[in-house]
């Protein structure tokens, strides 16, 4: 069967699903979105994702036109209809068509879209060996700029930082914030491990609040170490014993080399528990 996508309430051939060129979403990135690993054809963690994007929605003024059991149903609906057992979900909500102009009091109806398929963002050698981070020259805005929390349609400054990546030849950038502490990877939340303690920035350093984050954080209590959220500069990752970054669609990815500098272990002993613990939760919640 072609490969289908649900919009606005009916799973059709993705060549038939279309959005207007008016919508906001295309016109200004207004917008939101979430984007969700299944499992053995079972969304992980989609409650988890859900109430996200309902809290940034409310965040940016927009009222989802299907409730949470909806969605839920409807993704579930595009995992079958496709058959695809494991992959990733996109899930898109956009200000709607409006006039011309980036006033959004014309949207009256967001359309919301789905996509389900293959995606991996490294190699299977590179998940093994580790990946190249750069320190991107864009900063992450801070959260009085536009907040972190809420995951926008606008990721023109992510994809300027892996621009940068590519053209230095490294697999993804590093982004700083307005006072040059870490914030994230383009796509991902950093973490490092420093004498068996797992360290990650806090929130308020402008990274999104990245449900791969939040699990790795409780495996890894669950492992015996110490887990810290604070502030980290570029010295501390340069240093640590073990760097990598985290998320849904990245999923665990060991980093061996920052800005040059090798990473002391890679993949390090702390990784290696954690990953093994996170692989084993992603297929026990099919139970
Ligand atoms: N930071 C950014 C900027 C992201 O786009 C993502 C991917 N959604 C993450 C972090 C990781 O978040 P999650 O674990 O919820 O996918």
């Amino acid at each position: 069967m072609a490969e289908h996508c649900w919009l606005n309430g009916f799973l059709m051939p993705i060549e038939q699903a279309h959005i207007s060129v008016l919508d906001h979403g295309v016109l200004y990135g207004d917008g939101i979105f979430e984007g969700i690993r299944v499992y053995r054809q079972n969304a992980f963690l989609l409650n988890e994702h859900l109430q996200r994007l309902q809290q940034s929605a409310q965040a940016i003024g927009l009222a989802l036109p299907y409730g949470l059991d909806e969605l839920k149903g409807a993704c579930e609906q595009l995992i079958e209809c496709n058959g695809l057992e494991d992959g990733y979900i996109r899930l898109v909500v956009t200000r709607g068509e409006g006039s011309l102009g980036l006033d959004p009091k014309n949207c009256h109806h967001p359309n919301v879209f789905i996509l389900y398929r293959a995606l991996s963002m490294h190699s299977a050698n590179l998940l093994t060996r580790g990946i190249r981070l750069i320190t991107a020259s864009v900063r992450r805005p801070a959260s009085d700029v536009l907040d972190a929390k809420i995951k926008s349609l606008n990721y023109l400054n992510n994809i300027l930082a892996k621009m940068e990546a590519n053209q230095a030849g490294a697999d993804d950038a590093l982004l700083l914030n307005a006072h040059g502490r870490v914030a994230e990877a383009s796509a991902a939340n950093v973490f490092c491990v420093k004498h068996e303690t797992l360290m990650t920035p806090s929130l308020e350093e402008g990274c999104l609040s990245g449900i791969t984050r939040g699990v790795v954080m409780q495996l890894a209590r669950k492992a015996g170490m110490r887990v810290e959220e604070k502030p980290l500069s570029l010295y501390d990752l340069y240093n640590a014993d073990e760097v990598f970054l985290t998320g849904s669609g990245a999923e665990l990815v060991p980093v061996r080399d920052m800005d040059g500098r090798n990473i002391k272990t890679v993949p390090g002993r702390w990784f290696l528990t954690i990953q093994q613990a996170f692989e084993q939760l992603t297929q026990e919640t099919l139970d």
